[in-house]
């Protein structure tokens, strides 16, 4: 039986513990995508209130930062909700799992799309956090610089420093079709200068996107590995209501793929990945009634379970 690097047993054999991430949204990011400056309305699949945890104070609510931003009024306010979410958080691991050590996930939109003081001022903040090891910054390839690469390499020396890039394909078909704004050339050049710094890359790729066959989703675990990424995220296309993609697929256009199809694609790439790639996700489940298809998505232990009996039928141990 192969033992798949999982991030549990990454970080236990790193820091002799389990090391659990906090998810953090802070008002006033936004993304590219979104705010018109590469295009409007975001991915098709993007429901961002469907990011955890929920935007909910609304003073903020109309003030959205971009890297020329030349003042950020809500500093203070962005780093006491900083402090809080993570607290909160903490507090909750820490009484379910007797969690003991951290990392900051700065995960709601793109959290490299300010100006550098700004993601300065929150980086740090988070880092000086009591059993905090490390960030993970999730973000879009055409949201980070030359300048943010070689601050997060200087924080690397004595922090664990993860940078998640949405990949979702390496066909640009594909990243038009879900109106992505950015194009694989570009996300090939920026996952590479982040590697040539050093810096830990991990990768979203969905499967099921849009007039994608399974070869082509295979295509880009092989452009992962080629790239060198240090972990990978999978997970399915699902359809929630408010996306464009809801539109899509009541239209007919769309469609969702089985969880056969999806665990046999999860199961042929597990077999292409080197030992040495941590896998951090293998499928997102959303329950409510905000999903639209496909139904078998809504639960996230069902899904589990198959993949699991899956994957140890082919001999790994996931
Ligand atoms: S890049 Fe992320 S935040 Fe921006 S539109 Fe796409 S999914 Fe949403």
């Amino acid at each position: 039986m192969r033992e798949v690097l999982t991030a549990g047993r990454y970080y236990r054999e790193k820091y002799g513990c389990n090391v659990y991430k906090t998810p953090i949204s802070i008002l006033g990011f936004t993304c590219p995508n979104i705010d018109g400056t590469v295009a409007k309305g975001g991915c098709t699949f993007c429901e961002n209130e469907s990011f955890s945890p929920n935007l909910t104070e609304k003073s903020t609510k109309k003030f959205y930062l971009n890297p020329k931003s030349a003042e950020n009024p809500f500093l203070q306010s962005q780093l006491v909700q900083l402090e809080s979410q993570f607290n909160q958080t903490k507090k909750v691991l820490t009484k379910k799992f007797g969690a003991k050590k951290f990392i900051v996930y700065f995960q709601s939109f793109s959290n490299t799309y300010a100006p550098l003081e700004t993601l300065k001022a929150l980086y740090e903040r988070a880092l000086s956090f009591d059993d905090v090891v490390g960030l993970s910054i999730g973000t879009r390839t055409d949201c980070i610089t030359d300048e943010i690469l070689d601050y997060l390499e200087e924080l690397s020396k004595d922090k664990e420093i993860w940078v998640e890039y949405g990949i979702q394909s390496i066909y640009d078909e594909t990243l038009d079709s879900i109106n992505r704004g950015h194009s694989v050339e570009n996300m090939f050049e920026w996952i590479k200068k982040t590697k040539d710094r050093g810096l830990k890359v991990c990768g979203h790729l969905i499967y099921g996107l849009p007039n994608e066959t399974q070869e082509m989703m295979l295509d880009s675990v092989s452009a992962s590995i080629e790239l060198k990424i240090d972990s990978l995220k999978f997970h399915c296309m699902y359809i929630t209501k408010n996306t464009m993609m809801a539109n899509e697929f009541k239209a007919g256009k769309i469609d969702t793929i089985s969880q056969e199809f999806y665990i046999d694609t999860l199961v042929k790439s597990f077999k292409m990945l080197p030992k040495d790639i941590m896998i951090q996700r293998v499928c997102a489940g959303i329950g409510g009634d905000s999903l639209l298809s496909p139904k078998w998505c809504s639960d996230k232990h069902t899904q589990m379970k198959s993949i699991k009996d899956a994957l140890k039928k082919e001999g790994f141990d996931y």
